[in-house]
């Protein structure tokens, strides 16, 4: 590992293969994975479909480029313009991509409008977009922009959650609004249903793009396909990656044929993006997850989850003091620090993976069942009885 920078810190664990929600050790242990590789595994591992999908097109055509058609991004495209607001696509292979990809298009919205003064976006404090320059200017956390220079212009924060501040931050050169209707790494705080429909309400009045980032809360993670859909509303702009290519990298922004006005051929590419490996597996992904029964299942699953949480903290307050989140996207908060406690929950054999405000994220595969939430749950329990004794 020397010769890897060491941007991350690492546990001193290495898998080597998996098996649904199960992870195997190089050193022989077995563990219940609630990480998920971070919202990413939404089948699980090795999940027979998207094994056979992925070898099927790997021994056939991996890469051409986009100057040629490539069926698969049409079908995907289709697919999830079909099951969402959207009426265009466009694939590229992360997160901060897709943001990164779906604020050009506001901008260049408003200029193709004639009115290229309008380019700035509001943004909200405790938010996640991505790591790159422009992704990390619009979350504004101190811990990701320092060092790095001035921060990229054109991005204005205001409280999440706060629609009165909001609307005094609009001006003249405002573009659109940029919100997770789920905070993810800001601690797994989703949004109210009132402030999702009030931002759709703001957006309209002044003539604004609302620009949901579902990186992490869509795909189905929340039960419904897309997070917004609880709230009745819908974006005019949405950014999805993480659990798209259900551990291939694939990333892509959506937008209405009215928002995408200005992305004529020309204003913005990608060399990998759609590329024909990655959209078999974006596409056998949506097999699953659209076959019927399968979003209520996370629903259904994600219920039992929360209740059994919410117990755990009646239980247990004074190790986990605090549980929120929907569906298959919970944060546990803790008294002592997340950090020593994920870390005996790992040695007990569950993976989960921290955000900020002492939060431990649970974000499982979606295939789980009732059974490996009991599981879970035990073992927090095991852990959180341990530090009572301990205390
Ligand atoms: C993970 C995440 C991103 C960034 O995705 P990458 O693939 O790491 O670039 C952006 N927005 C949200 C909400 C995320 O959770």
């Amino acid at each position: 590992m020397t010769a890897v920078m060491p941007t991350y810190a690492r546990a001193d664990l290495a898998f080597e293969r998996g098996e649904g929600p199960y992870l195997y050790s190089t050193d022989g242990r077995r563990f219940l994975d609630f990480c998920g590789g971070i919202a990413v595994d939404v089948l699980g591992h090795a999940h027979p479909h998207l094994v056979e999908c992925l070898r099927d097109q790997a021994g056939k055509l991996w890469h051409v480029s986009n100057l040629y058609r490539i069926p698969g991004q049409e079908k995907l495209a289709e697919r999830l313009a079909e099951t969402s607001f959207a009426d265009l696509v466009f694939f590229c292979n992360s997160g901060a991509e897709a943001v990164e990809g779906g604020l050009k298009l506001c901008r260049k919205y408003h200029s193709a409008n004639g009115n290229p003064e309008r380019w700035r976006m509001i943004a909200c404090s405790d938010s996640f977009h991505g790591r790159t320059l422009a992704t990390i200017a619009a979350a504004n956390n101190e811990k990701h922009t320092d060092g790095f220079g001035p921060q990229t212009e054109g991005f204005d924060t205001v409280p999440f959650g706060n629609l009165n501040v909001l609307r005094t931050a609009i001006t003249g050169e405002t573009a659109g609004i940029l919100v997770e209707p789920i905070q993810g790494e800001g601690g797994i705080h989703p949004a109210d249903m009132d402030y999702l429909r009030g931002l759709r309400q703001v957006a309209d009045e002044f003539g604004l793009l609302l620009f949901f980032d579902e990186v992490q809360c869509g795909i189905g993670r929340t039960g419904k396909l897309w997070a917004h859909e609880w709230a009745g509303i819908t974006p005019d702009v949405m950014a999805i990656a993480k659990g798209l290519g259900g551990g291939f990298p694939v990333g892509a922004f959506l937008a209405t044929s009215e928002a995408a006005k200005g992305m004529t051929a020309g204003t913005h590419g990608s060399t990998f993006g759609g590329n024909p490996l990655a959209m078999a597996v974006g596409n056998a992904v949506l097999d699953v997850l659209l076959e019927d029964g399968f979003l209520a299942h996370v629903e259904q699953t994600g219920r039992y989850l929360t209740d059994k949480l919410a117990d755990l903290v009646s239980r247990h307050g004074a190790v986990f003091t605090e549980a929120r989140g929907v569906g298959l996207m919970q944060g546990v908060v803790c008294g002592p620090d997340f950090g020593a406690i994920s870390n005996k929950l790992t040695d007990e054999g569950l993976l989960t993976v921290g955000a900020a405000g002492n939060v431990i994220r649970l974000l499982p595969p979606l295939t789980i069942e009732e059974s490996h939430v009991d599981e879970a749950v035990a073992i927090m329990d095991r852990v959180a009885a341990g530090w009572d004794g301990a205390a």
